[in-house]
């Protein structure tokens, strides 16, 4: 009788949780699954907590509900694999807006990650450069090319609409500038439409024909009683012995299989597995790989993580304007680079007592320093900068809640996906059963990083010898 495979999960966050419920769907019966979390809670960025008795996420908020390719999401598909379809709730207030010239404008409808579709449309907010967006005869992208979204939108349709649209709303997401950041990674869809369209407009317009949206149709999702549901769940349904407190500190090659340097130094305790999954952040994965594959540590460990803090404002009564929430574009010189109206736009933890809570983020790629504050320093400054976009006096917040997400947010330079296509080549002609997962890899985000995370359990179960089914 064979022995039931061992696979080692390095790393609790969404990534390795989505990786462990995949193993036990498709893995014979029997394997033995085991997730290594450093900390003391699962979840990563995922993190779901309370502030004046109220939920809030401290992490991550919510999913998008549609894969960019068209079709659900991941996140979706592992909620409902999950049971909690029905748990899903969605925005009662979907329309952000975009602080500018020291006011909120809505943001422009019609555009994919701020690249307007249909220039006239966002005429109110940034005016696109006259008449740059000529067919030159060939797509604006070379087939494989990528290039940073910034160059490729200043080039086409000038300075304002990268720095006052796409900008904010790329930093929203990666805490990042459009000018470094690769479009085949954060805009994939576009990439694709950019190797066969001659003009910017058209490959928006291409792109967003190819995964048309149903109207009205929710863009996010989120999970009431908050995603750690998602993640306790996701716990349970892998069926794996879940290490917390359980840092894995080396990797090393046995010839069957792999051993395991676990737990403090001074008592390490040694394990072995036939296959082991690394859903870490990037740095800390090149660690456990510096052993194994010397090059493919180094590609992984170059990726760049931008910090960032999500404050956390419980204020009594204030005069709110109708909104999901603002970003801010990194030209009106706050260090609030977004915020949201977090008890206004989830309508479903809003309580009759009038009391809000607004949620800012703060800290950009490269500006660092400004997490540097105490935390009493960030919450003065959030509530000053708040107060002054809004245009009111804000009360006094009742209770507020600092969160750091030190190297949190990866910053994809362009041919990111090529680096990463070679390291798994190498990484799989020399260790199959070893595979990596996470949004240092294949995307920010809970649907990007459920799928990465499946992908590399199948990954798996195929170098170990095939699925159950
Ligand atoms: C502030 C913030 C807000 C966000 N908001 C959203 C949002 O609203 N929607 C969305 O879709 N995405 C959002 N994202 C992005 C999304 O949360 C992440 O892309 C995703 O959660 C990353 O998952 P992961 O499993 O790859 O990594 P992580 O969540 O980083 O998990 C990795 C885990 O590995 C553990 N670990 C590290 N080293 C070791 C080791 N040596 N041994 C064992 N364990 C180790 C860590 O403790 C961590 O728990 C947000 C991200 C941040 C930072």
């Amino acid at each position: 009788m064979r022995k039931p495979w061992r696979v080692a999960v390095v790393g609790g966050g969404i990534a390795g949780l989505a990786a462990a419920v995949r193993l036990r769907d498709r893995a014979p019966a029997g394997t033995e699954i085991t997730v290594y979390e450093q900390s003391g809670a699962l979840g990563g960025k995922l993190r779901t907590g309370a502030l004046a008795g109220r939920q809030v996420e401290f992490g991550a908020e919510s999913f998008l509900m549609r894969d960019p390719a068209g079709g659900e999401s991941a996140a979706v598909a592992l909620v409902r694999r999950l049971g909690l379809a029905g748990d899903v709730v969605h925005p009662s207030v979907g329309q952000a807006a975009l602080a500018v010239d020291g006011g909120l404008r809505p943001i422009p409808g019609g555009t994919l990650v701020g690249v307007p579709g249909d220039l006239d449309r966002v005429a109110a907010v940034a005016e696109p450069a006259a008449d740059a967006d000529r067919d030159e005869g060939r797509p604006l992208l070379a087939p494989g090319a990528d290039v940073a979204v910034g160059a490729l939108v200043r080039a086409r349709l000038g300075d304002q609409v990268v720095d006052r649209l796409v900008d904010p709303m790329l930093g929203g997401v990666y805490a990042g500038r459009a000018d470094g950041l690769s479009l085949a990674t954060t805009m994939p869809a576009l990439a694709r439409a950019a190797r066969v369209e001659h003009t910017l407009v058209g490959a928006v317009r291409a792109a967003q024909a190819a995964a048309p949206r149903a109207p009205g149709a929710p863009v996010f999702g989120t999970l009431a009683g908050g995603l750690g549901r998602l993640v306790e769940a996701a716990a349970t349904a892998s069926g794996a012995m879940i290490r917390r407190d359980a840092a894995v500190r080396e990797l090393a090659p046995t010839g069957a299989g792999w051993r395991l340097t676990v737990g403090p130094t001074r008592d390490p305790e040694l394990v072995d597995a036939d296959a082991v999954l690394l859903a870490l952040p990037a740095r800390p994965a090149a660690r456990l790989l510096d052993a194994v594959a010397p090059e493919a540590a180094a590609t992984v460990g170059g990726l760049d993580y931008a910090g960032v803090a999500l404050v956390t404002l419980a204020l009594p009564e204030p005069d709110l304007p109708a909104l999901s929430g603002f970003l801010v574009p990194a030209t009106e010189g706050l260090l609030v680079k977004a915020s949201t109206f977090f008890t206004a736009k989830w309508g479903h933890l809003a309580r009759p007592d009038g009391l809000a809570l607004v949620r800012a983020s703060v800290g950009r790629y490269g500006e660092e320093t400004s997490l540097q504050l105490t935390d009493a320093d960030l919450v003065a400054t959030v509530h000053r900068e708040l107060s002054a976009v809004l245009g009111v006096a804000l009360p006094a917040p009742v209770a507020s809640h600092v969160q750091r997400w030190g190297g949190a947010l990866p910053q994809y330079a362009p041919g990111h996906l090529d680096r990463v296509a070679a390291v798994r080549a190498a990484l799989r002609g020399a260790h199959p059963t070893l595979a990596l997962a996470g949004a240092g890899y294949d995307g920010v985000g809970i649907p990007a990083c459920v799928r990465s995370g499946e992908t590399a359990a199948e990954e798996i179960i195929t170098a170990l010898g095939g699925s159950a089914s």
